[in-house]
Parts: structure tokens; sequence; C-alpha cells
């Protein structure tokens, strides 16, 4: 296989060129090189590829040109079947796909629709209805629209499952074989996956045929226009370090600015969020619980530069495309090693340079560990010298007892500044959860089991391997 270095060497349309020429992009990136060339030969393809690698164009820019002979401008829906069709796991990377997709397609008469849930389904009915050959949808959205008989995919040619790690992991595997069946057996699929999990190859085995494996960096590997850096912190300093990191870590030791901070869990993703206004910062969160509308806000809010730090869960963030965002911050270790592969994936894109740091306690040497073992590395550990904030005034109505303040770190109403001088030897005990509350381990214990335990069997029983 001949890699290609500029965008005229593939035998693209010249609409096609002339669109992304116009979207400034000059030559291919490496996924680009080797992917659009057996994309457009009909092969199947397992693309080992994280987002940032350009592997939207990867694989949309040669389904586009397989789609233009039979592309025409009439106005009737029934020329226009769906023949392609993108299945994501979230709707921020449905928007993302489609985004680029009508971007690629504009000087053509091919059309492009995007669906997926939690916002009205008129539109995208309306626009189903219309004829579009090219669909961009979330799982269940799109079954609602089949059921509805909004649209048919008797006619898909091409599937696209991206980021199909993602999709087995929010439990769409269900979805997806039921959509799978109702698409002609003769057609070009494609997957694409950050990572490989024994789940990732039974999906492969069952769904792709005689599949070109197209991989741009090793397995888990992280892209090396990435620095990365662990800071090592008590549990009670990582707000401290948090802010000290953002006012000290970006260009030339100055502020950073377009920050995005993952956190393991909604909870804290609000907490942290709110604790970091109350300090001055510009920040926000967005969670799985936020609306769509909200979610949709706060990203534009951070693409404009008006929100400096958005603090997120590993779902919310899913497929969010910033361009050329240079910082990520781990606020916490994540609890599944290839999430880190993921997190830090928003940063150093198409060739950008980024920083990533992750904020380490004594808790979390073990999910390093687990990091470092994946992605092939050893972090060197840094340390920061931390600013303290001053103290937050005392509460009134002796709530300072021993359950009160352990409740309040807890709920998070403390921001967690050890004191200079502890007036009681109690503050200087490490932190202990509480029985029935969900520890990071717990939470990070029930995760593993379900991986280990449900999932692989479910995915036997439907690929079909049969009921255990
Ligand atoms: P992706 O990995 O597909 O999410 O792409 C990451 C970002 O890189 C997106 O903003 C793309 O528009 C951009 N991009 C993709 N391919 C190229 C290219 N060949 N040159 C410049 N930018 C690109």
């Amino acid at each position: 296989m001949s890699d290609y270095h500029d965008f005229e060497h593939f035998g693209l349309d010249a609409r096609i060129v002339a669109a992304i020429t116009a979207m400034g992009y000059q030559t291919p990136t490496p996924i680009q090189s080797k992917a659009i060339p057996i994309v457009m030969q009909g092969k199947d393809v397992m693309g080992a590829a994280q987002t940032g690698t350009g592997k939207t164009a990867g694989f949309a820019l040669p389904i586009i040109q397989r789609l233009l002979p039979q592309a025409n401008s009439s106005m009737s829906p029934a020329r226009h079947p769906v023949r392609a069709l993108v299945l994501t796991p979230t709707r921020e990377l449905a928007e993302q796909v489609a985004d680029n997709v009508k971007k690629y397609i504009a000087q053509t008469p091919l059309r492009c629709a995007v669906v997926y849930g939690g916002v009205d389904m008129d539109p995208q009915t309306a626009a189903l209805r219309s004829g579009v050959e090219i669909v961009v949808a979330t799982p269940g959205r799109l079954l609602d629209h089949i059921q509805m008989k909004n649209t048919s995919l008797g006619q898909v040619r091409i599937v696209v499952l991206d980021e199909a790690d993602r999709m087995l992991d929010m439990g769409f595997l269900p979805d997806i074989s039921r959509i799978l069946n109702l698409l002609p057996k003769e057609r070009q699929s494609l997957m694409f996956s950050a990572t490989f999990s024994e789940e990732i190859k039974k999906l492969a085995a069952n769904f792709l045929k005689e599949p070109v494996l197209v991989e741009v960096a090793r397995r888990n590997q992280t892209a090396e226009t990435i620095t990365q850096k662990v800071i090592k912190v008590h549990e009670s300093e990582k707000g401290d370090a948090l802010l000290t990191i953002l006012r000290t870590h970006g260009p030339d030791g100055g502020p950073m600015k377009q920050v995005l901070v993952f956190v393991n869990a909604k909870i804290e993703c609000r907490r942290l969020a709110r604790q970091l206004q109350k300090q001055g910062v510009n920040a926000d969160a967005i969670h799985g619980d936020k609306t769509q509308d909200e979610r949709m806000k706060a990203l534009e809010g951070f693409k404009k530069g008006e929100i400096e730090v958005l603090v997120a869960t590993d779902v919310a963030a899913r497929g969010l495309d910033i361009v050329e965002l240079p910082f990520v911050v781990n606020y916490d270790v994540p609890f599944n090693a290839e999430d880190y592969v993921h997190r830090i994936g928003r940063t150093g894109r198409a060739g950008a340079s980024g920083v990533a740091i992750m904020l380490m306690t004594g808790a979390d040497e073990r999910g390093v560990t687990a990091i470092e073992k994946l992605t092939k590395q050893k972090f060197t550990q840094d340390a920061v010298d931390i600013e303290r904030r001053a103290r937050e005034p005392r509460r009134e109505g002796g709530e300072r007892g021993e359950r009160g303040e352990r409740g309040a770190r807890r709920e998070g109403r403390t921001y967690a500044s050890a004191p200079a001088k502890p007036e009681d030897e109690f503050f200087l005990k490490p932190y202990e959860p509480s029985a029935g509350q969900a520890t990071p381990a717990a939470t990070q214990q029930g995760a593993a089991e379900q991986r280990a335990g449900q999932k692989p069997s479910k995915v036997a029983a439907l690929l079909g391997g049969g009921k255990r």
C-alpha cells in the first residue's frame, strides 16, 4: 500500500478536493493517506485510530466519492435514498461528523442529515423524509425514526461504526445489532476504534468481511504531539493544585486558556465547576445530566473562549471537536486506562501541540501504573508549588464538629485546602468515605465486573454466540 502525500493523488472528485481545500486541509493526515485508497476500493476497514487523527475525513471523503455517481438534484425524495450510514456513540460526535460531511459535500448534490436523541424529532423527520444519501446517527434515535417509518436502510451500501469501543461501553450493542440487521448483506463496512478489547474484536469478526487493518499509531499509543505530565498531590490539595496549574501552567508560566478538565463523576463535575466559578474562573460543566441545549451552549462558549475551563465527564466529552485545544487536565485519574487515551486525545489534534496534566494522589498509583502500561511510557512525576487559598470562613452554628467537617468535605462544600495550622488532629487524617458511599475503588470494581462479566457474554449472544 503506498501512502499519498497530497489530496490530488487519491483520484477524488474535483468538487471534494475544492471543499477540503477551502477548509484549509493541505496534506492528508496518516490515517487519511492509508484509509482513503482502501475505502475507495470498496474494501472493509478496521481502523485503529483515535479521534483527532483526521479519521472522519479518512472515511467520509472516499464514501462521498463512491456515492457521487448516483448523486442527482432531483426533487423527489425517492431519488435520494440513504446509501451511507455513520453510527456514533454521542450527539456531539454525530454533530461533528455531520458538520464535516456537510462541508465536504457542499459542492455536490449529495445530502446529509444528522439524528440524535435529546432534541425534537420533527426537524430530523423532515430532513429524513426529504431524502438524504448520508445519515449520521446515534443508534437509539435512528431506531425511533425507522420505527416511525421516517427513513429506511434497505439501500445502504456503506456503514461506518465510529468510536465503536465507546458505543459498546455505552451499552449500544443491542441497538447496533438491530440496525445492522436492517442493512443489505451486500455492503461495505468500516469500523473505527481507539482501543481493542476482546468485545471489539468479536464485533469486528462478526461485522466486517476480510477487513484491512488500518493503523496509524501503535494501539493505545498517545499522540507524540502531546506533552504529558503527572503531578503528585495530596487528596486534600487537589482543588488548590488545579487552581495553581490553571494560573501558572499556560504559555510562559501564565494562565491557561481553553482547558478541558476531566473528572470521573457527574457530581464532582458540577461541584468543581462551581468551585472554580467561586474563585473567579470562567468555568462550566458538561455531563450526561445536562440537556442537549445546555451542552451545546457550554461547548459553544468554550469554543469562543468565553468559557476558559470546561469540566467534563468522559461520556459528555466523547467526540468533542475543538480544534487546537491546548490543554487537558485530568483532575481525576480515569478508572479505565483506555479513557486516558481518549481524554488526552482532545489535545494535540491533527499535528497541533498540546499539554496534558494529570493530578495523582497516593490512592491513584495503581491507576497511573495501568495507564503507563497501556500507553507504554513512564511518566515523570512533577510537583507544583501550590498557592493556597485563604481559608473559607467558619460556619456558624457549631457545624465544625467531626461530622460537620466530614459531611462538608463529602458534599464538596469546602474546597479542601489544607489549613496551615490545623486546630484539631482530626483534620490531618486522610479522608475516608463513610460506608455506603461509592468510593472510586468500589466504582472501579463495579465497572470492571461489568466489563469482565456481563458484556462479553452479551456480545457473544447478540452476535450469534448463543445464550450462555
Ligand atoms: P477527526 O480526527 O476526524 O475528529 O479530525 C480532527 C480535526 O482535524 C478536525 O477538526 C478536522 O477538521 C481536522 N482535519 C482533518 N483532516 C485534516 C487535514 N488533512 N488537514 C488539516 N486538518 C484536518
